[in-house]
């Protein structure tokens, strides 16, 4: 079983991130990532192995930033690889998130995002709930909203939702909201 740990507050999101991601290493895991927000835009590390590999990736290449989600994956839809450990990126990279569980209405919902121009990078079944909320977000921005509020962010997340069918644990953030972390 996979894990999910967010921070958002005044200190460096990093070691939060890595020191919550060690406690859930009991749980069971086969790859770790975090993203984290930084400068306007949401930096990922992600690798395949253990949390201490993952810090030391972090190490050579550090992020600082004080918001951000970490997961630790026990794969279900696609080999665990660097590329289908989360976090994942949803449409532009406007959507960042991180899943536990499996969504399995995954298949079709990916052929429908796919007939509507999104790219799919990974073999897991997250990479749609990535993009659907992109999807959504986008569909509010063009009936007029403002895509760096936070509600219309919620709705995008909600309307997302609406069409999962499955499980799923989630932490999301959006490259534009700067402090907006949505767990659901
Ligand atoms: N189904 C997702 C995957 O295979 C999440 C697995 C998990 O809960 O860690 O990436």
């Amino acid at each position: 079983m996979c894990g999910i740990v967010g921070y958002v507050g005044p200190k460096s999101a990093l070691n939060f991130l890595l020191e919550g991601l060690y406690r859930l290493e009991y749980r069971g895991y086969d790859s770790a990532g975090v993203a984290i927000q930084e400068d306007g835009s949401i930096a990922i590390r992600k690798k395949t192995g253990r949390v201490g590999q993952l810090a030391q990736l972090c190490q050579e290449q550090p992020i600082t930033g004080s918001y951000g989600i970490g997961h630790t994956r026990w794969a279900t839809h696609g080999e665990p690889s660097d590329v289908n450990s989360h976090p994942h990126t949803g449409g532009n990279g406007e959507v960042v998130l991180v899943h536990n569980g499996v969504i399995e209405n995954y298949s079709t919902l990916r052929n429908q995002l796919r007939e509507g121009g999104y790219v799919f990078r990974t073999a897991t079944d997250t990479e749609v709930v990535a993009h659907l909320v992109a999807h959504h977000l986008a569909e509010e921005v063009k009936m007029g909203a403002d895509p760096t509020s936070v509600p219309t962010c919620v709705k995008a997340v909600e309307a997302a939702l609406k069409r999962l069918k499955g499980t799923y644990g989630l932490g999301i953030l959006f490259r534009d909201v700067p402090g907006l972390l949505i767990a659901a």
